[in-house]
């Protein structure tokens, strides 16, 4: 490789890592408006899901034709990574294709991600036909905006001409090895086949034809990796961690309150105040979720994780039923919040408010309260966001701050308050209907 090369290389690598430890920073810094509350414990266990659900994909091959063909991306994307990261090296270092003193394990590294990138590509051209012909219905919805498919569809665009670059690539540099004699490194079962369709250009047009595919393959990878944290895409990196921090509690449970626990416990006995805790102490301003920095870090990674494929609203009750409800609104704005309102609270300090919050400007009450929590949104979620649970924590704030629930449960919780149950009845009453049963009759 030129030295010329090698600092242009260099160069646009610089820069790639300058802006993406930009998009790190900033990121971490909205991560630190949220709460915490969220222990990553049991490892052996998260990472036992997140083998079965991230890399085994189970959850996708629900919709078997559609998830193989997304599982076939996912895999290809991994193997195809370390093709990337062999470029990288011999950008910085000046060689070519370093990793091939690996040997036969080089071959099937290079030879499958040859053969991927003909799948992806096929894969994507099916997804961007989906996308622009079909109508998907779960594609659409109150949520979706036009932005939000041209994003879809620019991500994809994206990843089709990276495959296309890469097989490029394998193809012209097979076909100059054999026009100027050099010895082939690695194995190419798809590019072998194209490459005689080159065989009559000169040595020179093949050597500039690998170079721009090179080029192109390298400078796109780098745009793209600044590109997804701000696209629906993003959760090609954050999809495997997520599933990694995936709350694992049964699905339905709600999380306890330890503030509350502790009031209601003194409440019935006042010995328990002197009892040891060892659960961790609460850092709760305020009861549930009213604006984005409520939410748990675990909330505001979900929303960027989410991919908006839509399978939680397509399975949702409420949703099918003709409710306003959509989990997948529901994660799209935490984010959409979060960027709205994020950024002023960094400059303006965390106490900044813009009279609007993720309740009613975002979520109305008539979503929050037409969710049945039957937890299928959570159970259909590829990448295990727990949707029910946010909109649990949205509702304890509209009950707990605001007593602000619908009527008929404010009744309710009056009644246990009142009479220890959630009946109109007092507390004496309780055994009248018993009265004139005959195991009373003397
Ligand atoms: S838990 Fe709520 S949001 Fe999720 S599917 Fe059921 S009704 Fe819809
Ligand atoms: S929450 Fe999960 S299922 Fe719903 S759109 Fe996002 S990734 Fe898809």
């Amino acid at each position: 490789m030129s030295m010329s090369k090698q600092i242009i290389f260099i160069i646009a690598l610089l820069i790639t890592l300058g802006v993406f430890t930009y998009t790190v920073f900033r990121l971490v810094a909205l991560f630190k408006l949220t709460k915490k509350g969220f222990p990553v414990r049991n490892l052996g266990k998260r990472f036992n899901e997140m083998m079965k659900v991230a890399i085994g994909q189970t959850k996708i091959f629900r919709r078997p034709v559609i998830g193989l063909l997304h599982a076939l991306v996912f895999w290809g994307f991994i193997v195809i990574l370390i093709g990337s990261i062999e470029m990288v090296l011999d950008g910085i270092l000046g060689t070519e294709r370093i990793l091939k003193a690996l040997g036969v394990v080089y071959d099937v590294i290079i030879g499958a991600g040859d053969v991927f990138a003909f799948i992806i590509a096929i894969a994507i051209v099916v997804f961007l036909a989906r996308r622009l012909f079909l109508h998907v219905k779960r594609f659409g919805g109150i949520e979706m905006s036009h932005w939000n498919h041209v994003d879809a569809n620019i991500a994809l665009s994206l990843i089709l001409v990276l495959m296309i670059s890469l097989l490029g690539m394998n193809t012209f540099y097979i076909q100059h090895a054999a026009a100027a004699g050099h010895e082939v490194h690695g194995v190419f079962p798809v590019s072998q086949l194209l490459a005689p369709v080159f065989s009559s250009m000169q040595v020179d047009q093949l050597f500039l034809l690998h170079e721009i595919n090179w080029w192109v393959h390298i400078l796109l990878i780098f745009f793209f990796a600044n590109y997804l944290p701000y696209s629906k895409h993003f959760h090609v990196f954050l999809s495997v961690p997520n599933v990694f921090l995936t709350r694992l509690e049964p699905l339905g449970k709600m999380d306890t309150k330890e503030n509350v626990k502790k009031e209601v416990e003194l409440m019935m006995d006042p010995n328990a105040a002197f009892e040891e805790s060892d659960e961790q102490e609460e850092e709760t301003t305020r009861f549930g979720v009213l604006d984005v920095e409520d939410v748990v870090w675990k909330n505001y990674f979900d929303s960027l994780a989410c991919t908006q494929c839509g399978r939680c609203t397509s399975v949702c009750p409420a949703n099918i039923t003709g409710k306003k409800l959509s989990p997948r609104k529901i994660m799209m704005d935490v984010r959409d919040r979060m960027k709205e309102k994020g950024p002023k609270m960094l400059k303006k300090g965390k106490d900044y408010s813009d009279e609007k919050a993720l309740i009613r400007n975002y979520i109305s009450e008539e979503e929050l309260w037409a969710c049945t929590t039957c937890n299928a949104c959570a159970q259909e979620c590829p990448i295990n966001i727990n949707q029910p649970q946010l909109i649990l924590e949205m509702r304890r704030y509209l009950v707990m701050e605001e007593a602000a629930g619908p009527g008929d449960l404010n009744a309710i919780f009056s009644n246990i308050e009142n009479n220890g149950a959630p009946w109109q009845y007092s507390q004496e009453d309780r055994m009248l209907w018993a009265d004139d049963l005959y195991i009373n009759e003397k």
